[in-house]
This record gives structure tokens, C-alpha cells and sequence, in this order.
């Protein structure tokens, strides 16, 4: 009886040493699921980026040749797509405008305006959002520009241009360019981008198609976020 008695809190004292013995490490095994929880931060965490939907009020911008859409409110709607994407990955997105206004009555305050917004968040880049016009109705692709001296800028618009080329496969293939928009003027990554031609019928269709615009927006997206990983490497 005293063999069983003994042998029986020999046992539980075995259990009790196994359990002691791995409860650090049921623990650990436990941890790894909290810490990805913490450390599931997306690539944009901590940039802050206003994005700027071109034209508003007054200012209709460019018109489409087919439904007649006038440029402001196709920018508006895209760049609310460009603000979902670039909010997954955890960028804190400012829109210069979420309704169809003008921040003046004149092109220059207005654009003033929306710099300011930028200074005053002290945002880390801006992505100005446009649709292209031209005469002949063949022209397509989306196209980004950047300020001509500013190489930060030229990388983002370089980034961008390259993941809408790859994720959208947009019949002309076109080059970012460098161009002289006053929207541009601020020393943080800036680009303008001309999301596709509202005066070519098929590209007019896709602009206005809202699967589209989020395709167009997370290409984007990627080609912000290449940006970052480049900008890091440099530094
Ligand atoms: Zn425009």
C-alpha cells in the first residue's frame, strides 16, 4: 500500500515536473501567433500620403467623349479607390477633397489649397489624380509625371508607372515622364497621375468601371510600396 501510495505520488510528481518543464515552452509556442498579430503591420505603416483628386467644382477638368463624365468626378471616384488600396497597407491616406468642389474660384489658390493640406499634415508624398484628354482617340495608357530636378519624386513616378504596366498590361506601354505642374512644387515625393485617356471609348469604359479603378489603384499601391523598399535600401 505505502509501494502504491509512493509510487503514485512519484507520478504526480513527474506529471508535475513535465508540465513545469514545458509550460515555457507551451508559452513560447503560444507567443508566436500574438507577436505576428503585432508585427502584422502593412509595408505603408507610418507614411502619411495625401492624395489629391484633380479638378472640382467650377474646374470640371477634361470631359469623356462617350458618357460625357466629366474628369473631376471619374478623379474623385479613383482617387477614393487610391485611398482603400493605399489604407490596406497602412499608409494614413489624406484626400484633398471626398465631394465635387473648388478650394477657390481661381486655379491657383485652389491648387494652394491642397498643397497646403499636404504641408500642414506634414505628409510624406502626394499622388495627384488625373485623367488624360487628346485630340486623336487612339491614344490610351496611364502615364505618371514628376517634377523634372527632384530624383525622389522621379523613382515613385518610375515605380508606379512600371506596376501599372505590369498589373494592367495597358495596350501602349508608356514612360513616366517629367512635367512642369505646379502641383508638383513640394520638396515630398510628388507625382501626377493620368490614370488613362477619357477621350479614347475603350479606355473611357475601363476608367469608368470601378473593378478597374481598384485594379488601377493597388497598382499603384505596389508601386508606392516598391518606392519604399527602394528608399530604404538607399538609405
Ligand atoms: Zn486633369
Amino acid at each position: 500500500m505505502r509501494k502504491i501510495i509512493l509510487s503514485v505520488s512519484t507520478a504526480i510528481l513527474i506529471i508535475g515536473c513535465v508540465y513545469f518543464l514545458s509550460y515555457p515552452q507551451i508559452q513560447a509556442a503560444q507567443k508566436p501567433a500574438k507577436m505576428a498579430e503585432e508585427t502584422e503591420k502593412g509595408p505603408l505603416e507610418g507614411v502619411c500620403i495625401v492624395v489629391d483628386a484633380g479638378h472640382g467644382g467650377y474646374d470640371g477638368g477634361a470631359r469623356a467623349g462617350q458618357s460625357k463624365t466629366w474628369e473631376k468626378e471619374i478623379n474623385l471616384q479613383m482617387a477614393m479607390q487610391f485611398r482603400n488600396a493605399l489604407e490596406a497597407a497602412g499608409a494614413r491616406v489624406i484626400l484633398t477633397r471626398e465631394e465635387d468642389k473648388a478650394f477657390a474660384d481661381k486655379k491657383r489658390p485652389d491648387l494652394d489649397a491642397r498643397l497646403n493640406m499636404a504641408r500642414e499634415a506634414d505628409a510624406d508624398m502626394l499622388l495627384s489624380v488625373h485623367m488624360n484628354q487628346y485630340h486623336n482617340a487612339r491614344e490610351s495608357g496611364p502615364q505618371v509625371f514628376y517634377r523634372k530636378a527632384q530624383q525622389d519624386s522621379r523613382l515613385l513616378a518610375g515605380c508606379i508607372q512600371q506596376a501599372m504596366i505590369d498589373d494592367l498590361q495597358p495596350q501602349k506601354a508608356r514612360a513616366a515622364l517629367a512635367g512642369d505642374y505646379y502641383m508638383l512644387s513640394l520638396d515630398i515625393p510628388s507625382v501626377l497621375v493620368e490614370c488613362g485617356f477619357i477621350s479614347n471609348p475603350e479606355e473611357e469604359k475601363m476608367l469608368l468601371d470601378a473593378g478597374y479603378q481598384k485594379r488601377l489603384a493597388e497598382a499603384v499601391c505596389r508601386g508606392v510600396c516598391e518606392f519604399m523598399v527602394l528608399c530604404g535600401v538607399e538609405q
